[in-house]
């Protein structure tokens, strides 16, 4: 028997286990904070036997296999968005709904399913072992799903993680994923003069010098180019607001927020200064930036960052995907389908700023991320448990 075929034996052996695991941790909520998911993911490590065990002072959870030179970081996020009102769900979002082979509940596919097939890998890597040059860190992050990318930032400036490569966990349907768009926030604010509103030809209006930047922010988005494999660019203005002394009298200031998808070739200057050279822009004197946020955790710990959120894609021919793809065939027989995701990761952190090559598999489907139908099944959690093991066992990237 091959070693492969040994973990994917394992795998199955486990099935009850991860099963049980995934419904714990969906039985738990995880949308304000992460603190409680956090320990039981942490309790079922030390059953495990991790070599390491550590929560960062950001929050997040770090286990460790192996004891060699590389480092090989698998990622998955516990917090998830809120299950809204719960009427609209055919089951209980926060059970750990059970039944015909699927779990069933907020986070089932997005991505507690994730998390709870990579604790299991370690499992399989426990009874078959982690090749000696390795050390395998599973990263159990927080706030992914509105700060996604922060946590991985955090950890390599400040926690000075330093993997070789990122193995992502999020939902692909079992294909291997190499990349996604980005996204930026952009603000344009332009300032005015108030007066009296009785005498509005004393003062300038800051609305009015807003008006022309709308019109061409609208025709921008149909300039974009197409890009294959990631699609186009997109713009589009998601908020507004102004400022004056009170409702009779003229605006001193108005603002606005785009929203700006980003695709191949596509960075945070690029796209501001595309605002930046707009002539209405110019005209109208407006300041363009990006806002900062600070990121509070469950921990206390603040952590300010930009709203940029980097594309990335990974070349099909690169050792990295190369070498998921023929493990993929060795475990499955079968060839992987490879392509980007259609939402956003951790991945504009690892990948998108700091250039560590990344991939991701997960277990589920990503369109039913955030939906009321989220669920995974048991074939997928197994599948991609001995998944995550094998890309340990065949790693052969020459660092
Ligand atoms: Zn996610």
């Amino acid at each position: 028997m091959t070693n492969l075929e040994r973990i994917k034996q394992i795998s199955q052996s486990l099935e009850t286990g991860i099963t049980g695991f995934l419904r714990d941790m969906i039985a738990i909520p995880s949308f304000n904070t992460e603190k409680n998911v956090i320990e039981r993911i942490k309790s079922e490590m030390e059953l495990i036997g991790y070599d390491e065990i550590r929560i960062d002072a950001m929050g997040n959870l770090l286990g460790r296999i192996g004891n060699g030179r590389t480092v090989i970081a698998i990622d998955g996020h516990c917090d998830t968005v809120s299950p809204g009102d719960s009427a609209n769900w055919d089951i209980d979002p926060l059970k750990g709904d059970f039944r015909d082979g699927f779990v069933f509940g907020r986070g089932a596919a997005d991505q507690k399913g994730g998390i709870a097939s990579m604790v299991y890998s370690a499992k399989i890597l426990r009874e078959t072992g982690v090749p000696d040059n390795l050390s395998v860190w599973h990263v159990i992050s927080i706030r992914e799903e509105e700060y996604e990318g922060v946590n991985w930032k955090y950890l390599l400036q400040e926690e000075k993680l330093n993997p070789e490569v990122v193995l992502l966990t999020e939902p692909t349907n079992l294909d291997i994923c190499i990349g996604q768009r980005g996204r930026i926030d952009i603000k344009v604010r332009t300032k005015g003069v108030s007066c009296h509103g009785a005498n509005p030809h004393l003062g300038e209006n800051a609305i009015y010098k807003m008006t022309p930047i709308l019109r061409d922010i609208e025709k921008m988005n149909s300039k974009f180019p197409d890009i294959e494999n990631l699609g186009k660019g997109t713009i589009t203005i998601t908020g507004i607001s102004s400022t004056s002394p009170s409702i009779n009298a003229v605006a001193d200031s108005a603002e606005i927020h785009i929203d700006r998808r980003l695709t191949k070739g596509d960075t945070l200057e690029s796209a501001v200064n595309e605002i930046k050279e707009l002539s209405s822009v110019k005209e109208a004197d407006a300041e363009v930036y990006v806002p900062e946020f600070n990121l509070k955790t469950y921990t206390g710990l603040e952590y300010p960052s930009k709203a940029y959120y980097a594309t990335w894609l990974m070349e099909k021919t690169s050792p990295v995907v190369r070498n998921a793809v023929e493990t993929y065939e060795e475990l499955f027989g079968d060839k992987p389908e490879v392509r980007p995701w259609n939402f956003s990761t951790n991945g504009v952190a690892t990948k998108g700023i700091f250039d560590i090559p990344t991939i991701g598999l997960g277990p589920s489907d990503e369109l039913l991320a955030h939906t009321t139908d989220e669920k995974v099944s048991v074939q997928h959690l197994t599948d991609a448990a001995a998944f995550y093991a094998s890309y340990v066992t065949n790693f052969n990237i020459e660092i």
